[in-house]
């Protein structure tokens, strides 16, 4: 089976699976961890943050930040297409007593200012109105096509929160991948955000956990919502050891997957019935749309699965495609000879 659906079907290296075997294990509940320790530094120094703590997920790692970020009956400014919003089970608003406000997602996966900054109540001292307490922001931007934010308007937004007075969260469940498209090292990218979660269990190939990062304080509230959500894992040095790895390797990893990308990209838009939603790809993510009088989605999926070729529909239509280490160019011409002949029908 040639696996598109998602970068997290990405299985551990040998040479993770060996650090997995030889790594030095404590009770992290009891900060006792070498590994974890370690980990946390190290990805503290990446990003540029004072701290930074291990955990179970990227849904555990956002909601633990959103709820050391806001008191009960606040809100949160949202993107209508960000993962926070759609796939995140409303944890803001059943753990932490906070609303959602969404705002809508550009094709580049930023927020508009404007849109903002109309969700500020002229007067802050009407106790009819919940006031915004945090600004989340994802980058890269999974459901807008993997679209990286551009570095000005970070800095933008940077402006408007500290003259709003509010912290900005970045999900960068892929950072690394942002990291790599633009050039510039992580740091470059989450100085614009006070605090950010990053994957481990994506295209970096490790196979559990997520990582936040933010200053002292802050992850010391994390870690305390983390104990309350059921996150305090023991020997967690099972899971940061293949981190470690991840974090050395993640360069040529995710350039290749970039590459494939844009391969793959390139053979789709020469398929008669595949409609492309962008022309240029930023990262590891691919969307397009079958032409409707070919075919229904939900047919040429199947079709796909049957030719040994898995597809993901995000959305109504809409099917995504993501490379990561398990793909190699084979896969991309295969896929691609596949496609092309369930479309030519
Ligand atoms: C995968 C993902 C998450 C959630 O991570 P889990 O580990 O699956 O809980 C959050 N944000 C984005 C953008 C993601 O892609």
């Amino acid at each position: 089976m040639i696996e598109f659906r998602s970068d997290t079907f990405t299985l551990p290296t040998s040479r993770m699976m060996e650090a997995i075997q030889t790594a030095a294990l404590g009770d992290d509940v009891y900060g006792e961890d070498p590994t974890v320790k370690e980990l946390e530094e190290k990805t503290a120094l990446i990003l540029g943050k004072e701290a930074s703590i291990l955990m179970p997920s990227g849904t555990m790692a956002n909601l633990s930040s959103i709820m050391a970020h806001c008191v009960r009956g606040s809100k949160i400014l949202v993107g209508d297409e960000s993962d926070i919003y759609i796939y995140e089970a409303a944890g803001a608003s059943v753990c932490g007593g906070i609303m959602y406000e969404k705002i809508p997602t550009m094709s580049d996966g930023t927020l508009r200012i404007q849109d903002l900054e109309e969700t500020f109540p002229k007067d802050v001292d009407d106790p009819q109105f919940a006031l915004p307490s945090l600004i989340c922001i994802e980058n890269s931007h999974n459901r807008m096509g993997g679209k990286v934010l551009p570095l000005s308007y970070l800095e933008e937004l940077k402006a408007f929160s500290i003259k709003k007075k509010i912290p900005i969260h970045m999900d960068g469940a892929r950072l690394f991948n942002a990291a790599i498209s633009l050039g510039v090292a992580p740091r470059e990218i989450t100085k614009f955000a006070d605090t950010v979660q990053i994957c481990l269990s994506k295209g970096l190939s490790s196979p559990i956990g997520s990582m936040v990062a933010g200053s002292k304080e802050f992850i010391n509230k994390v870690y305390r919502i983390r104990k309350m959500l059921g996150g305090g894992m023991r020997q967690a040095g099972i899971i940061a050891a293949p981190a470690l790895i991840a974090l050395d390797e993640y360069m040529d990893r995710l350039t290749v997957d970039h590459e494939h990308a844009r391969m793959l990209v390139e053979g789709l838009a020469s398929i008669p019935g595949v409609i492309l939603e962008a022309e240029n790809v930023d990262t590891n993510i691919v969307f397009f749309r079958v032409d409707a009088s070919k075919l229904t989605t939900e047919i040429f999926i199947e079709e796909a699965t049957k030719r040994g070729l898995n597809l993901a529909e995000l959305g109504t239509n809409r099917i995504r495609m993501v490379t990561h280490s398990g793909i190699n160019s084979t896969d991309i011409k295969k896929a691609l000879k596949i496609i092309h002949s369930i479309l030519a029908g």
